[in-house]
């Protein structure tokens, strides 16, 4: 139970923000509490809007000195819950959304915490370069928002995740102290890494401010298709060959059930069948390079071969630019098209890629047995092993009934996942979703190591307190 904010220390807030920094106005603040999918609902006395690091610095100095805490919020995309306050101060970093710096020598663009992932990619782009990171939030996802949940998305197995894409961070801390960590440094072996710590924090740590993105060259080259496959298991082999035959230079690939294809075509204006026959999975491919003209003829050698050897059943390769976004719109549309399905039991997990396949049939087999009818929505980022494991309830059934047997499904997903070697959360953090089941998968070592170093920082657990160990 979070405690109500004395008056003195929303007037101190109010003082430190200016009349522009803050509000309490209820409309204002509607759309900020509640999560997209409305699964969390929330609170909060004061929505802070800090312009700057100093403003945003003032804010958690006057917090922590009477104990009240806060919840940061970038562009409330995130699926764990962990945006959402419940009674604390409501740090927004809507305001701080400038571009610091761009510089196409040390390949780094600085952003504030609140700009979009979207107009990173702008911005980049209209220098000459590219921010790969690339996810279906992104014109609302924040710089903030994406470092503290360590997003991936859709080019993880070429780039990585924000972990490997951040090369400095600027932080204010528990404390209200400033960290200026925004090196633009590649190699930078001095101990103990602040800034990984800070990424996939969730707020936990402090407010992240700042970052030094790394930038890649644009690619001149880039085709994308749509391909008919019998299932996981064979995806996994066309991804190996893919990579081989490329050298590298798959861009993303992933994995799409017919379910998934069909509530797209039917829930999403625009969105057609990709293939004239109906396989049981697809694969969605793009390869990209720096060699003008080159990534068509590659994708079509290697579908090519792909089909005669029996790999894949059928193929589209998108012929221009619409047809290429309308392949990927099918695969965006994901989750939206799951909505007037009713309520999904969502499960973010990995496995090693060795093991996806199994992880699909299996955890496919045993919730089909305890919970009959249940549809069994799988699709994602097949490359990196991360599949968005999602279970809605029988066709025209009640969705009261369904979300009854939410927790006990979550046990056989996360129990097989454990099993296979694979993590509870892929990507979309732990937030207060997932945090007490992560616990029980963590060693009693690694959790009393995590909570000394939360202890450390923040002594008085003003930083989203909710949410993590
Ligand atoms: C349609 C859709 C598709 C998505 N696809 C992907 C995907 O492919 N890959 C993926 O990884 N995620 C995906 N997500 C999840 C989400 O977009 C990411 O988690 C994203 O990084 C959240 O960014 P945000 O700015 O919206 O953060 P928020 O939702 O506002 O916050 C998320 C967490 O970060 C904390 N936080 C936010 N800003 C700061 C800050 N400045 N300092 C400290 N803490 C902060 C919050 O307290 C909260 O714990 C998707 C979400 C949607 C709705």
């Amino acid at each position: 139970m979070i405690p109500s904010v004395p008056a003195d220390v929303l007037d101190a807030l109010k003082a430190a923000l200016g009349e522009k920094g803050w509000s309490q106005d209820a409309e204002r603040l509607a759309p900020k509490l509640v999560e997209w999918r409305e699964r969390w609902r929330g609170s909060t006395p004061l929505l802070a809007l800090p312009k700057t690091t100093d403003e945003a610095a003032k804010v958690v100095r006057i917090c922590a000195l009477a104990k009240v805490a806060i919840t940061p919020q970038g562009g409330n995309t995130g699926l764990v819950g962990g945006q959402i306050p419940q009674g604390e101060i409501l740090l927004s970093t809507e305001r701080m959304n400038a571009t610091r710096d761009l510089d196409t020598v040390d390949d780094v663009l600085v952003a504030e915490a609140g700009m979009t992932l979207a107009a990173v990619h702008d911005a980049a782009l209209a220098a000459g370069r590219r921010f790969p990171l690339s996810l279906a939030s992104e014109g609302s996802a924040t710089v903030g928002g994406l470092i503290s949940t360590n997003a991936g998305g859709t080019a993880v197995l070429r780039y990585g995740v924000m972990r490997d894409l951040v090369i400095g961070l600027e932080v204010v801390l528990p404390s209200g102290e400033v960290w200026n960590g925004l090196k633009r440094l590649r190699k930078d072996n001095t101990g103990y890494d602040l800034k990984q710590l800070l990424i996939g924090a969730e707020g936990t740590l402090g407010v992240v401010t700042a970052a030094a993105l790394k930038l890649f060259p644009i690619l001149a080259s880039r085709a994308v298709a749509f391909v008919g496959i019998a299932g996981p298991a064979q995806a996994a082999t066309l991804l190996a060959t893919a990579k081989a035959e490329t050298g590298g230079e798959v861009e993303a690939f992933e994995l799409i059930g017919r379910l998934g294809l069909e509530l797209a075509t039917r829930h999403l204006p625009g969105l057609r069948e990709p293939l004239e026959t109906r396989p049981p999975w697809y694969v969605l491919i793009e390869i990209a390079n720096a060699r003008p003209g080159s990534a068509q003829a590659q994708m079509e050698s290697l579908l090519a071969g792909a089909l005669e050897g029996g790999l894949i059943t059928d193929a589209a390769v998108a012929q221009n630019e619409v047809q290429a976004r309308a392949f990927w719109a099918l695969r965006e549309g994901q989750s939206a098209a799951q909505k007037p399905e009713g309520p999904a039991w969502k499960h973010d997990v990995s496995t090693p890629l060795s093991r996806v396949a199994e992880f699909i049939e299996t955890a496919t087999a045993a919730l089909e047995q305890q919970f009959p009818g249940v549809r069994i929505d799988a699709f994602g980022h097949l490359g990196d092993g991360n599949v968005h494991f999602d279970v809605l309830g029988p066709t025209g059934g009640d969705p009261a009934a369904h979300a009854v047997g939410r927790d006990a499904g979550a046990r056989i997903v996360h129990e097989l996942v454990v099993s296979l070697g694979g993590s509870i959360s892929a990507e979309h953090g732990l937030g207060t979703m997932k945090t007490v089941e992560a616990l029980a998968y963590k060693s009693p070592a690694e959790v009393a190591a995590l909570r000394a170093i939360r202890a450390a920082l923040d002594p008085g657990r003003i930083m989203n307190p909710r949410v993590l160990f």
